[in-house]
């Protein structure tokens, strides 16, 4: 085993850049004179490798809810790897994978009773429009094959995810490979308009009507689904406004289009609801899940149909394989396991109703910060919420490393993004560690911005 609290010759390892690291600013953080390394995780901290201990604000990359060396997972894993460690998803299958599914299946929306597992979000997206694209040609209508995506929306680094993404830094570099026939929704974010909501914005939801301009142009027999996060995570907590969501799927049930929703960060809780179809009540015809469905301890991601969609694909031949596609690691033994117990525990704890409950403390605390002069806005809706700092200089995300840096002395894991930081703590936290939480956050911002 890999002793990782004293084990500081990997830091002049870190050094060398042998180890390239994802969605990192690789020279910079190897030229940090303090090393950026975790050591060890319990319940709602980290412990850096200097020994701080470090509040974790946006539970991992949102995917540990229940925070972390949890017994029952720690016990589940270990179990499970005697029994069976792996096996093969395809032409086979095992009781996990199989329950699994149905559990799941019946948190959905009801008449979503299908899952078809992949490892990651990114996987999951990809394997979205897939189902979206077979799903339109076996109706013979292959001739479905735009996707629409929306500005600022992430959906993992797939080349399908990528392509109905909106986030420029992601896509430019590889332009050219881009998926063809994908546009794009505006988002509906204003700060000139909505800056400081509370919940749910009043204004915005007119800006579902780019999707009928984008029938109107291509002709609605051309699109195969439109996929949007329904609260936007990645590029700081975008919260739908009021009536969006319910406008765009009626443009998509009035043209014959499919509504994806990308619940990778909002299913299995974020939203204080199994989905956050459910907290905004639409029912879209696919979600994609992944992170809390195993709270990270093990990667597992994959997508919910409507029976309608699953029906479609039963069609033709009994012998034939009815969508070619999966990996070989869809309904891992390991990562159904801890599925599981990370489902009996959300529901022994009634986590769901605890989200409810901390919604409102982490809404007024993280309002309090309304008073910082360097605050632009502050956006929040279940347990999440942005805090949006103002630009120095002219220079959009000039200070971010400057406030993670201070989030560390401060005893918070911060994610800054740009100019923006946001936070999306484990359900298990309590009100008063979410205070706290502010509160420390608030002493970077003075001490960083003010
Ligand atoms: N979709 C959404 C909405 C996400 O937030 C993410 C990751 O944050 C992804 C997809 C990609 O997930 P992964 O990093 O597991 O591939």
């Amino acid at each position: 085993m890999v002793d990782m609290s004293s084990n500081f010759d990997s830091v002049n390892e870190a050094r060398k850049g042998t180890y390239w690291q994802p969605f990192t600013s690789n020279r910079l953080l190897r030229a940090n004179p303090e090393p950026r390394m975790l050591t060890k995780a319990e319940g709602i901290y980290y412990t850096s490798i200097n020994g701080t201990r470090l509040l974790d604000t946006l539970s991992g990359l949102w995917c540990t809810p229940l925070g972390h060396a949890h017994p029952r997972i720690a016990e589940a894993v270990k179990t499970q790897v005697e029994t069976l460690d792996f096996a093969p998803s395809f032409q086979m299958t095992h009781s996990g994978a199989i329950s699994l599914a149905e559990r799941i299946a019946e948190m959905a929306p009801e008449g979503m009773n299908h899952v078809f597992f992949a490892n990651s979000g990114s996987e999951s997206v990809d394997t979205a429009l897939k189902v979206a694209l077979g799903f339109h040609r076996i109706k013979g209508e292959g001739n479905r094959f735009r996707m629409i995506g929306r500005e600022r929306g992430y959906h993992g680094v797939g080349f399908g995810g990528m392509s109905v993404g909106g986030i420029v830094s992601n896509r430019k570099m590889f332009a050219p490979c881009m998926m063809p026939g994908v546009d794009h929704l505006r988002h509906p974010y204003e700060p000139e308009y909505a800056a400081f909501s509370h919940g749910q914005p009043t204004w915005g939801a007119e800006r579902a009507e780019d999707l009928q301009r984008l029938v109107a142009l291509h002709d609605a027999s051309t699109i195969a689904a439109v996929i949007v996060e329904p609260v936007q995570g990645s590029t700081g907590v975008l919260v739908p406004p009021i009536g969006y969501l319910e406008r765009l799927r009626e443009i998509c049930t009035q043209n014959g289009i499919l509504l994806i929703f990308d619940e990778v960060i909002t299913g299995f809780g974020r939203m204080g609801a199994p989905f956050a179809a459910q907290r905004f009540g639409v029912k879209p015809d696919i979600i994609t899940f992944a992170k809390a469905v195993t709270n990270g301890v093990v990667p597992m991601g994959g997508v919910i149909v409507t029976d309608e969609i699953y029906n479609t694909f039963m069609t033709g031949p009994e012998s034939a394989i009815e969508f070619c596609h999966g990996y070989t690691y869809s309904g891992h033994p390991l990562a159904a396991a801890v599925g599981h117990v990370v489902l009996d525990i959300m529901e022994s704890e009634d986590i769901f109703a605890r989200v409810r409950e901390l919604e409102p403390v982490l809404e007024e605390e993280v309002h309090s910060l309304k008073d910082l002069s360097c605050v632009s806005d502050i956006r929040n809706i279940g347990l999440t919420a942005a805090v949006d700092i103002k630009p120095i200089e002219g220079k959009a995300g000039a200070r971010w490393s400057a406030i993670f840096e201070e989030g560390l002395r401060q005893g918070l894991l911060l994610r800054c993004t740009g100019d923006t930081v946001s936070f999306g703590p484990p359900f298990v936290a309590s009100e008063q560690e979410l205070r706290g939480m502010i509160g420390s956050f608030r002493k970077v911002l003075e001490t960083v911005c003010e």
